[in-house]
């Protein structure tokens, strides 16, 4: 059965190979889909691209490092593992496994739409498709990148007009940079919470290019954006500007009214695949059985009624594999 391949106990286990993917609990060896805290945690070895190296390195003092390149397979058991980039963040990868004649996609977080900093990513067939589903409602479909940052534009200018700050309201890793790269391209001064500061710091030296940004000094803001971290210590830094207006960027933006109405706007940007890209992905992989995870179990559901043989990963598959995944049930 393929329940007895893959486990869903902490993080993905594939019985062919030794090391488990983004396992939820410290492990001697694990690899590292990239360097949010929800995938990391303190292991022993980590395994993983250059990119998520250098930042798990400076974010999370990872020290013993096993660093394989994109598309670079290597032996891992009985399997061939091969790293391909997942457009979510610099240095993210999707995880390929082969073996016995079977290959598993794992996405971890991904995307699809371009990326002003990350990897573009890179989908290809797989026999067994586990896949993230943050997103995965039909209301979670973000507008053009480019409308949403005009958007964004006459935010900043109309809050600059009354002479108050513009906050924005980012994740210190992934997010903040690609906003901080968006922002100063555009001419706008941008200045980062020192935490987001490091980590456009650690993008740059791995050979990302910004332009007009800076780390925030104390003081008042020269006609720029302020981009902070959720949280107590990006709020605590927000409170010092009396006047002042925040916009919070996440694709959470689309969740129902209400959610976030403690910032002054929202503004639907994300790092993961909306629900389009979600059922991209699937139609790209082609695969014969779906396993979905970081996200509500009803995609799987939604999946199923569209004709695949998709699960939630944790749940119990059907105990009776349907024909088409016959080859699945040999294992
Ligand atoms: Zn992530």
């Amino acid at each position: 059965m393929l329940r007895a391949v893959l486990s869903f106990a902490n993080g993905i286990r594939i019985a062919c190979m030794d090391a488990p993917l983004d396992p939820r609990k410290r492990c001697d060896r694990a690899i590292v889909t990239h360097a949010h805290s929800d995938h990391v945690r303190r292991h022993k070895r980590w395994v993983t691209t250059p990119g998520t190296a250098l930042l798990c390195a400076r974010r999370w003092n990872a020290a013993d490092l096993e660093v394989h390149e994109f598309h670079a397979p290597w032996r891992e058991g009985e399997a061939t593992v091969t790293l391909l980039p997942a457009g979510h963040i610099l240095g993210s990868a999707m995880v390929l496994v082969e073996s016995r004649g079977l290959r598993f996609l794992y996405t971890g977080d991904f995307r699809l739409r371009p990326s002003a900093t990350a990897e573009p990513c890179e989908p290809i067939d797989a026999d067994v498709l586990i896949t993230e589903c943050t997103f995965g409602e039909p209301r979670y479909r973000f507008p053009e990148r480019a409308a949403v940052v005009d958007d964004l534009c006459t935010f900043v200018e109309e809050t600059l007009a009354q002479e108050a700050a513009p906050i924005l309201i980012a994740y210190s890793l992934g997010k903040a940079q690609e906003v901080a790269r968006i922002m100063g391209d555009l001419w706008y001064r941008v200045a980062l919470h020192p935490r987001a500061w490091a980590m456009l710091e650690a993008y740059r030296d791995l050979g990302v290019a910004f332009t007009n940004c800076e780390c925030y000094a104390m003081g008042p803001l020269a006609r720029g954006v302020l981009i902070v971290p959720p949280g107590p210590g990006g709020m605590a830094l927000a409170h010092r500007f009396r006047r002042r207006r925040t916009a919070f960027l996440s694709g959470w933006a689309l969740a129902p009214p209400g959610r976030f109405g403690r910032y002054d706007a929202a503004f639907p940007i994300s790092d993961h695949a909306d629900w389009s890209e979600l059922l991209e992905m699937v139609e790209r992989v082609r695969p014969r059985r779906i396993y979905t995870l970081h996200g509500a179990d009803t995609f799987a559901a939604r999946l199923r009624a569209r004709g695949y043989d998709a699960w939630p990963a944790g749940a119990d598959a059907p105990s009776v594999p349907p024909a088409e995944s016959a080859q699945l049930s040999l294992l």
